[in-house]
């Protein structure tokens, strides 16, 4: 049943704007129906979204007298008292977003509970109607014409492909999230994303096609963590005076795609939370680093990584939008989700098969200049992966990768100065099946593309032939490259910037560094190559590529202070 918050709750309730763009109202109403228990959820969307939004489930659908109550403000059937908002188990729990929908825009709910007929409310100027109405058990929400009465934020929206990419990605994070429920995304007519809810693999096929699901392998890790309740404020248990820890379940579970994917940005680490989809920051940390040294530097994994715990250790009213969360027992999560994905991948044997390699194309000119590494003798390698060279007073501790993609990069923008970049047939063309985002960028990135060397033709639906690749450096990149551009031309970087993320990208690209590892002479070559870089200390993204320990340090950590008593 549906009622109005009292006055303690609503204080208590993180303010803030909830309709901001026409992607907050697909992500709220996509939560109202997963909290009615919908197995299934179609998106409906016209334009950039401001002229027609529709969402239909086969949820629980609401009485007459609930409907025409939930378009009111701070009425909800989730919350019982102010206490209830420190263990929200729906993902609304606010009573706030179908009005705020109502005061910005034409809204309709259709919705059935069972009863023999349905009911529409409409708010149309604020004036609210109800009317019987036939409709299976379920709710439609239809929200037209956004903004109308904002005319500042509808010309603060951006282009309607923009607009309709933000769309497209959060029925996409909640579809990865929420494995067990169908989705579908229409788009002026056309379906340009769906799910079978049928698990995580499937939802990984729909989001980012066959290339990518079929190498992954899926999880469910259950294990407890300890939580002595001492800091949940105003918690109405009262068994959390106990100093003692209490014992409460965890489970995470998803799905990783193996390492020999991967990507430029970590926006591919989907996370959830209880069935919320949303970018949090402590589950993708504790994930890469469960993926540890399968990954290399800079490169991030695909992955959807859901976590479920009791309420209690979750507070999801920390930010209007419900964008965050904060957990309670934060270290104990985040090390349990490390071990699920750490545990997940040592059984799937990946260890040998993503071990990075590298060489130096030897086919490179030298540039004539004087490198700051001259002086500087390799005197060995630690773990495949460090140079450690001697340098007058220094120990220099050179990372192989660091050093080679900024040798690619500065190389890779010297070659190119303004150039397109050389391109090589692939033959036979290979069909790529991209996500309904990608495609999109492919779409309207076609020259941008061309000119960094892809070639690509459309193939029906989201499918692309890729026909040209490019090969700087005498060295041909693969498809994920492609993958990992699109990724910078949808991130939006300004067209002057965007060459050269891209070139940076590219130079970090596995593909251009894989080959064997890295011998004695070729060690020398590389730090030779690396001195006659501009910026030799940095990595293109701004890791760092060179550490010095100079002899003091080591006097001092031996303790041979007095040399002459020695
Ligand atoms: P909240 O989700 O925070 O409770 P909303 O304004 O989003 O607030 O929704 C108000 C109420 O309307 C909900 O508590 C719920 O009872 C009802 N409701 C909204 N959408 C649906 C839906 N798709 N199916 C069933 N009930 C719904
Ligand atoms: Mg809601």
């Amino acid at each position: 049943m549906i009622r109005r918050l009292d006055d303690p709750t609503i204080a208590k309730i993180a303010a803030g704007e909830v309709v901001t763009r026409p992607a907050s109202v697909v992500t709220e109403l996509i939560e109202n129906s997963l909290d009615a228990g919908a197995t299934r959820i179609d998106v409906t969307v016209d334009g950039d979204g401001t002229e027609r939004i529709r969402v239909a489930d086969d949820g629980a659908g609401m009485s007459e007298d609930d409907a025409a109550l939930a378009v009111e403000r701070h009425t909800t059937s989730k919350l019982d008292g102010p206490d209830d908002v420190n263990a929200v188990d729906t993902l609304g729990f606010r009573g706030e977003a179908l009005p705020s929908m109502a005061a910005v825009a034409t809204l309709d709910v259709t919705t059935n509970d069972g009863g023999p007929r349905g009911t529409r409310v409409r708010v149309e100027d604020g004036e609210k109607r109800v009317d019987p109405a036939g409709r299976a058990v379920g709710t439609t929400v239809e929200v037209r014409d956004l903004f109308y009465n904002r005319p500042a934020r509808r010309k603060s929206l951006a282009a309607a492909r923009t607009e309709f990419g933000r769309i497209s990605d959060v029925v996409t994070r909640y579809a990865l999230a929420n494995p067990y429920t169908r989705f579908s995304l229409t788009h002026d007519g056309r379906e340009t994303f769906k799910t079978t809810g049928t698990g995580y693999t499937d939802a990984v096929l729909g989001a980012y096609g066959r290339d990518v699901a079929g190498q992954s392998t899926e999880f469910d890790h259950r294990t407890t963590v300890e939580f002595d309740g001492g800091v949940v404020s105003g918690a109405n248990d009262t068994s959390s005076d106990e100093s003692d820890g209490k014992e409460y379940p965890l489970e995470v579970e998803g799905l990783l795609v193996y390492p020999s994917i991967t990507r430029a940005q970590h926006s591919h680490v989907h996370t959830a939370v209880n069935g919320r989809a949303l970018r949090d920051e402590v589950i993708r940390k504790a994930t890469v680093r469960g993926y540890g040294n399968l990954l290399s530097n800079g490169r991030f994994p695909v992955a959807v990584v859901a976590v479920s715990l009791p309420p209690e250790l979750v507070d999801s009213n920390v930010h209007p939008a419900k964008e965050r969360v904060a957990f309670r027992a934060e270290t104990a999560i985040s090390e349990a989700v490390e071990t699920a994905v750490n545990d997940a991948l040592t059984t799937a044997d990946l260890r040998r098969s993503a071990a990075v390699a590298m060489d130096l194309d030897s086919s490179l000119a030298s540039v004539s200049r004087d490198s700051d590494f001259d002086d500087v003798s390799v005197i060995g390698q630690f773990r495949d992966l460090y140079l450690l060279c001697e340098a007058d007073d220094d120990l220099l501790v050179v990372d192989q990768h660091a050093a080679h993609e900024r040798v690619n990069y500065e190389r890779l923008r010297a070659a190119l100065d303004g150039e397109a970049v050389e391109s090589v047939d692939v033959d036979p063309a290979q069909t790529l099946s991209l996500s309904p985002p990608e495609a999109a960028a492919v779409e309207s990135h076609r020259e941008a593309l061309s000119k960094l060397g892809f070639d690509l033709d459309p193939f029906g639906g989201s499918a692309f032939r890729l026909t040209a690749v490019p090969a700087p450096l005498g060295r041909v990149l693969d498809a994920d490259a492609l993958r990992d551009t699109l990724d910078t031309l949808r991130a939006g970087a300004k067209p002057e910037e965007l060459r050269d993320e891209l070139l940076k990208d590219l130079a970090c690209h596995p593909s251009l560094k894989a080959g064997d590892t890295l011998a004695g002479e070729d060690a020398t070559a590389l730090l030779r190559r690396l001195g006659e870089c501009d910026q030799p200390y940095a990595c293109p993204h701004g890791r760092p590529t060179v550490l010095s320990i100079d002899e003091s340090a080591l006097v001092r950590g031996f303790q041979r202070g007095h040399r002459n008593l020695a």
